[in-house]
């Protein structure tokens, strides 16, 4: 069963993933234009016809940026929990209530031949979810927005064969960058954001065999690069004795433009 794994866009400016077999896919997040979404899918040969609905994590608007427009010209149905749709709908985002499917934390539900259950996770928005899917025997979590992982969230992390997981900022560049103090300790609150450290640590204490890939996510343009998150993530890696190598792959997902796509049939 071929599946991809692709990400549009990824960081404070937009998110927008998207994970398809050869028949379907569903988007997680709208966060960029809907027509760099259709203008980006189209680049690797996917048509939005395709896409059978989008999931929201949460009503920020580098998560929900193109939703109307995207949901309104292609008669697609978006998924998240009520307090989400209650926090996105009083911010005057216009959308029809064709489009709205309610869905509850853990519990499963299933689309286009995945299964497909919202988790919680902790950050500063009304609610906000990360997504576990699962096609056949393969498992992808994505959690990109969150402060500090709990231990509700912990275990949907921990079972990803491709785990999309945020390592916004470097700890050295927020702590020393021209942010105002209210907002680095925002960022750094149990609410805020993921730090480098702070991801490389998690990894280290739950890789296992089965963790094929990790894609680290949501970087912040003004207080992290990918040189420094791949960097902290090598070095806790190897101060732990840890070999992340052979079939086990990082990367890090672009922030304005798509990231290579992923095929998960390689493993
Ligand atoms: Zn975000
Ligand atoms: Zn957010």
């Amino acid at each position: 069963m071929k599946l991809n794994f692709y990400s549009l866009s990824s960081g404070s400016s937009g998110n927008c993933y998207y994970i398809g077999n050869e028949f379907h896919g569903i988007l997680i997040d709208a966060g960029i234009s809907a027509a760099l979404i259709r203008r980006f899918l189209k680049d690797v040969d996917i048509s939005l016809q395709t896409v059978m609905g989008v999931m929201i994590t949460h009503n920020h608007i580098d998560h929900i940026r193109g939703l109307e427009v995207l949901l309104r010209k292609n008669h697609l149905p978006a998924f998240t929990t009520a307090k989400v749709w209650e926090s996105i709908l009083t911010q005057r985002v216009n959308i029809s209530r064709n489009c709205i499917r309610e869905i509850n934390l853990k519990e499963k539900f299933h689309l286009a031949g995945f299964d497909i259950e919202a988790f919680p996770v902790c950050h500063d928005a009304p609610e906000t979810i990360g997504f576990h899917i699962c096609y056949g025997e393969k498992k992808i979590t994505i959690a990109t927005d969150l402060g500090h992982i709990c231990q509700t969230t912990a275990p949907y992390l921990k079972e990803a064969n491709l785990l999309v997981i945020e390592s916004n900022y470097d700890e050295e560049m927020l702590e020393n960058g021209s942010y105002p103090y209210y907002l680095k300790t925002r960022i750094r609150s149990d609410h805020g954001h993921l730090g480098n450290l702070q991801t490389s640590v998690f990894l280290a204490d739950i890789i296992n065999d089965d963790l094929h890939h990790i894609c680290l996510a949501h970087l912040s343009k003004n207080n992290n690069t990918p040189e420094k998150a791949l960097k902290t993530l090598q070095r806790t890696f190897s101060e732990r004795g840890i070999n992340f190598s052979g079939t086990q792959k990082i990367s890090i997902l672009k922030r304005n433009i798509p990231t290579e796509m992923i095929n998960l049939d390689d493993w």
